[in-house]
């Protein structure tokens, strides 16, 4: 049976998967949701043993319904391939008493991989069935891993143009490099005066531009976004905890029905709710940690019930979760509203209007499965050096937000039950941060990002990833910057129209 997606708005209705991923946010502002999320057709024993390519598919199938199992099929092998630096493509490691789920073996070496290696193969295929003629244009808001991985995702992809927008300060060095010396005729970076919420919002302002699309049509062109706000990315990122599940029951780790929780460091909300999305399809999971940074209006909001954007933007060592305005809880805000859109909708307009909203009781036991928690930067360094003083394994600073609010969780609820912590970046992305948690040397500040990356290495032993590796002579090829109001601008520039 075809599962259609529909607006978390109301807006529209019975859009195929092909159309939604094509689209990446519906026309009223909201986001595409299933109008059922499917159980999953196969036992997690079936399921352990599978490849990470075969996983993807039982997953894939079941909400791509529009996909023939060719053209999936094909979409997943060109996505899951050599660009990964492992065959197990998302590798758990038990460290300390925590399974450590390595999404960062990609290409651009951040979970982010995960969902943009294939989005540009779904969204081509979903182009032709669909018989688009326009050339799509990407437009993409980063807080500094969704652009790398969007840009090389989508680079030289005929058909498509791909703009990406960051805040210029507001990223790590070596995010920056990596995006602004990406290659390919078809990509323009862009950094923006302002931080990720404020690129993030234009871009949605832009989607949501009528006479804007009219003129970009005029042109030959469509928007569609690579940010997780599209369903094309949602759906690839719950394979991995299916994945990760299937994985610890093949290991013996678990026993077959043993529920497991599964925390992650969070920003927009897509990754966790992936997780959600796995839980209902029949995983047994217990509880959803969502972790935050020093920005933890995610805490407070599962804490209070109260979602309250007004409040400092807080520049952190964890830049990818820098963010007040999360996105993807407008689907869990959705689901608990009993996908009621009347209701999301007042929600949502409450958010841009006040900047705040409060659910209902209901709607917050409905999220009961969720926890929040947050780490300090001090928590989070504490937690970087403990680990790699206790097992010599190394992980990231969100990682570390992670590992510090289920350590806090532990303590606190004396739940033991297994945990899996979403590991989403390599620690050498953020190697001046990590480096300054695991050592005690002081002479730090003075040295460049590469010079710290070796010393990462010498104390580490794990190996620099290529995707350090290309950008330490690779030419820097895009400076264009623009002030927060002038993006709508900036991209009529870049498609001369
Ligand atoms: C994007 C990102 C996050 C946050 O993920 P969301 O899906 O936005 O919640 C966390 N860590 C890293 C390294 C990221 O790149």
């Amino acid at each position: 049976m075809e599962l259609m997606y529909q607006s978390t708005r109301g807006g529209e209705k019975n859009v195929t998967a092909s159309l939604a991923i094509l689209k990446g946010l519906a026309k009223d502002g909201g986001l595409f949701m299933p109008t059922r999320i499917p159980m999953l057709d196969i036992s997690m024993k079936q399921l352990a043993g599978k490849t990470y390519q075969e996983t993807a598919y039982e997953v894939m199938k079941l909400f791509f319904t529009d996909f023939t199992e060719d053209e999936l099929k094909n979409c997943i092998n060109k996505a899951y391939d050599s660009k990964f630096d492992t065959e197990e493509i998302a590798p758990l490691t038990k460290a300390d008493g925590m399974y450590f789920l390595e999404l960062y073996h990609g290409s651009t070496i951040a979970f982010k991989d995960m969902a943009l290696s294939i989005l540009p193969h779904l969204m081509t295929t979903a182009a032709k069935k669909n018989h688009v003629k326009n050339e799509i244009v990407i437009l993409t808001a980063t807080s500094g891993d969704t652009g790398k991985a969007a840009l090389a995702g989508f680079a030289d992809v005929d058909g498509t143009r791909i703009i990406v927008f960051y805040p210029k300060g507001g990223v790590s060095r070596i995010q920056e490099l990596q995006m602004v010396t990406q290659t390919g005729d078809n990509t323009s970076v862009v950094a923006i005066h302002g931080n990720f919420d404020d690129a993030q919002t234009g871009v949605k302002e832009i989607f949501n531009d009528k006479v804007f699309a009219q003129r970009l049509e005029e042109k030959g062109f469509q928007l569609s976004s690579a940010n997780s706000i599209n369903i094309g990315r949602l759906v690839p990122q719950i394979v991995y905890y299916v994945y990760a599940y299937a994985k610890l029951l093949e290991n013996q780790e678990i026993e077959d029905g043993e529920k497991i929780n599964i925390t992650v460091p969070t920003g927009n909300f897509g990754n966790i709710l992936a997780a959600y999305f796995a839980k209902q399809m029949g995983v047994p999971i217990g509880k959803l940690i969502c972790a935050s940074n020093d920005n933890k209006v995610l805490y407070d909001f599962f804490t209070t019930g109260t979602y309250d954007k007004n409040r400092e933007f807080i520049l952190t060592n964890s830049p990818s979760m820098d963010i007040l305005i999360s996105s993807n809880l407008e689907r869990l805000i959705y689901l608990s509203a009993g996908c009621n859109s009347d209701v999301n909708k007042k929600l949502m307009e409450e958010l841009s209007k006040d900047g705040r909203y409060t659910v209902t009781e209901e709607m917050s036991k409905n999220m009961k499965d969720f926890c929040g928690g947050y780490a300090t930067e001090a928590e989070n360094a504490a937690v970087i050096r403990k680990l790699f003083k206790d097992t010599g394994y190394v992980i990231d600073t969100h990682t570390g937000v992670a590992a510090a609010v289920y350590q806090e969780y532990k303590k606190e609820t004396g739940d033991t039950q297994k945990t899996v912590i979403a590991s989403t970046a390599s620690p050498y992305k953020f190697s001046r941060s990590v480096m300054e948690a695991i050592s005690s040397d002081d002479s730090l500040e003075h040295l460049d990002e590469f010079e710290i990356v070796d010393r990462l290495h010498k104390i580490s032993g794990m190996d620099i990833p290529q995707a350090v590796e290309e950008i330490r002579s690779a030419a820097v090829r895009h400076n264009m910057e623009c002030d927060k109001d002038q993006m709508k601008e900036t991209v009529a520039r870049i498609l001369d129209c």
